[in-house]
């Protein structure tokens, strides 16, 4: 048998977010499993009740014991999200840079799982052997502390898998995208790029750091009363210039939020934010002049229980924003988030308070590649082959489109589940197809999409929820059933409603033999569906029923 080199994605090809990728080397008999990332996606309003979703592991679980373990590219919840999920079932080593290691750490102490023996600190830019994969870390430019490319030689040949990244002349931490070793490493000659997709459409180049820093300085200089920043708490570059700003227009800073507080602990933890001023609890913000304070708040995609949210709605303990302050938004708007979004600035500009976003100022850069950050990573690495990730299919096969132009010679668009067999000069091919799927965090439970729970959360929160109970007694006789509604428009409910209801569930006991249990399912199917159908009549609504029988 020929060994070969395969790699799979089971989240992050065809959406954005939960990225996960495998990669296998040896014989079908003899084959080692390699974990690239393990991240989450939030999940939208249209399933009731549900934070988070990951991708199905179960292909790779499977295979557990050919597993070498789990490498993470960086710390952005989309990367490293999904693990306190997955681990248990694979108990392997986990490898990733110091910053991520402190968070991923905080994650398992979270959920009462100590990870110390399994958690391998990599030093940046450092290597580790992992049976056929030699994996090289090398330090790339994004939006969080040490976000990191993977240079993993294989007895095949090396491919690079990029992890998010673009290039930032100017990061404020950290170092600049190392194109020497991007450049050494395209000369021992790069069989395949797994690459960023992300930002595929947008021409010219995804901007630094150092920009964002002056624009907001200049910015924050020209207010007079209270400024309040909103951005990720994760871009740590962002964070530090605010710091640095607050210092330079003679302002106190406070940071407010639970994970601003985590990522600031965790990069001082790390040797980062050494020389920022102190911040100031926000109690104590609140008794200084409003023109020598800013605020570094969570919150930018208006997230229900974010710091900013509960500010802007005037229930936030500490932080009280009045008429003449400002607001920025230092963040890009995440696709979805709209709505959310600029339902929270009306609310904030309806109480006189400015707001600025990326709109209509120079607040933010993303993190991700832009076409001409594309084109130096392609100059520098030579690839022979690229296969898209970190996208949408739009963004994809646009990446696509791009390599070609670019005259690489081979390229592959895939989705998540494709396994693919990368050669040293041959066009990848796609040879096998893994399961995958998408588990929901419903709660601490994981469920499927197909789940009861679910399933009955969307047609209550849709339908109503119409809860009959039934009293037999052992004689046979029914007493007056207990109904009660939930969600049902009101207007139609009256007394009379209530009697015809009740009429209808005697009548349907006496044509059963209420004390044959064996009849019991049949009754209770009956009753929910003449109910519903005289609810439907009244109200136009079909609620979901539930009937409850008591024997006594
Ligand atoms: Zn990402
Ligand atoms: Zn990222």
């Amino acid at each position: 048998m020929k060994e070969e080199l395969l790699f799979c994605p089971l989240g992050g090809s065809g959406e954005i977010g939960m990225n996960m990728n495998l990669y296998a080397y040896g014989t079908e008999e003899n084959q080692k499993w390699l974990i690239v990332d393990m991240g989450i996606t939030f999940a939208d309003d249209s399933i009731p009740g549900i934070d988070l979703i990951y991708p199905d592991a179960g292909f790779i679980i499977e295979k557990k014991e050919d597993l070498l373990g789990i490498v993470l590219t960086h710390a952005h919840e989309d990367h490293i999200g999904s693990i306190v999920h997955i681990w248990p079932k694979l108990k392997c080593k986990i490898y990733a840079t110091p910053f991520t290691a402190v968070l991923i750490q905080e994650k398992f102490k979270e959920k009462k799982i100590d990870i110390t023996n399994y958690l391998k600190i990599v030093a940046l830019n450092s290597k580790i052997d992992l049976g056929p994969f030699k994996i090289d870390f090398v330090t790339l430019t994004h939006s969080i502390l040490e976000p990191n490319g993977l240079s993993i030689t294989t007895p095949v040949g090396v491919v690079l898998h990029t992890g998010d990244w673009k290039v930032d002349p100017n990061p404020l931490i950290g170092n600049k995208v190392d194109e020497k070793k991007l450049r050494a490493i395209g000369e021992k000659g790069v069989i395949a790029m797994i690459c960023d997709s992300t930002n595929v459409f947008s021409p010219g180049r995804a901007g630094s750091e150092q920009d964002v820093r002056e624009s907001l300085l200049k910015i924050i200089s020209n207010q007079k009363k209270r400024v309040l920043v909103t951005s990720f708490a994760s871009n740590v570059a962002r964070m530090e210039s605010i710091f640095y700003i607050a210092k330079h227009t003679k302002r106190k800073i406070s940071l407010v939020g639970r994970s601003m507080h985590r990522i600031y602990k965790a990069a001082k933890q790390c040797g980062y934010l050494k020389d920022v001023i102190e911040p100031l609890d926000p109690r104590d913000a609140n008794k200084i002049p409003k023109e020598n304070i800013i605020y570094l708040c969570t919150g930018s995609q208006g997230e229900p229980m974010g710091g900013l949210n509960r500010i802007a709605n005037e229930i936030h303990p500490d932080v009280n924003l009045e008429s003449g302050d400002t607001i920025i938004f230092s963040s890009k708007i995440i696709p979805g988030n709209e709505k959310k979004l600029y339902a929270l600035q009306n609310l904030i500009v309806k109480r006189d308070i400015e707001v600025i976003t990326e709109e209509n100022a120079f607040v933010h850069v993303s993190g991700h590649a832009n076409r001409d950050d594309l084109k130096d990573m392609y100059k520098w690495v030579k690839p022979r082959c690229i296969i898209p990730v970190h996208g949408e299919h739009r963004h994809m096969k646009e990446h696509i489109s791009f390599a070609k132009e670019m005259q690489i010679p081979f390229n592959l668009k895939v989705e998540n589940g494709d396994i693919i067999k990368i050669s040293k000069d041959q066009q990848p091919e796609i040879i096998d197809k893994a399961p995958t799927g998408k588990i929901y965090l419903d709660g601490k439970i994981a469920v499927g999409l197909d789940s009861l729970s679910i399933k009955e959360r969307k047609n209550i929160s849709i339908n109503g929820l119409l809860e009959i109970t039934l009293i037999i007694l052992n004689n046979g006789k029914i007493k007056k059933p207990i109904i009660s509604f939930r969600g049902i428009p009101e207007e139609e409910l009256s007394e009379t409603f209530k009697f015809d209801l009740e009429d209808q569930i005697i009548k349907t006991c006496k044509s059963f033999a209420v004390n044959n249990f064996n009849q019991e399912k049949n009754l209770i199917d009956t009753i929910k569906h003449n109910c519903r159908k005289i609810v439907k009549e009244k109200t136009g609504k079909r609620p979901f029923t539930n009937v409850n029988v008591a024997r006594i």
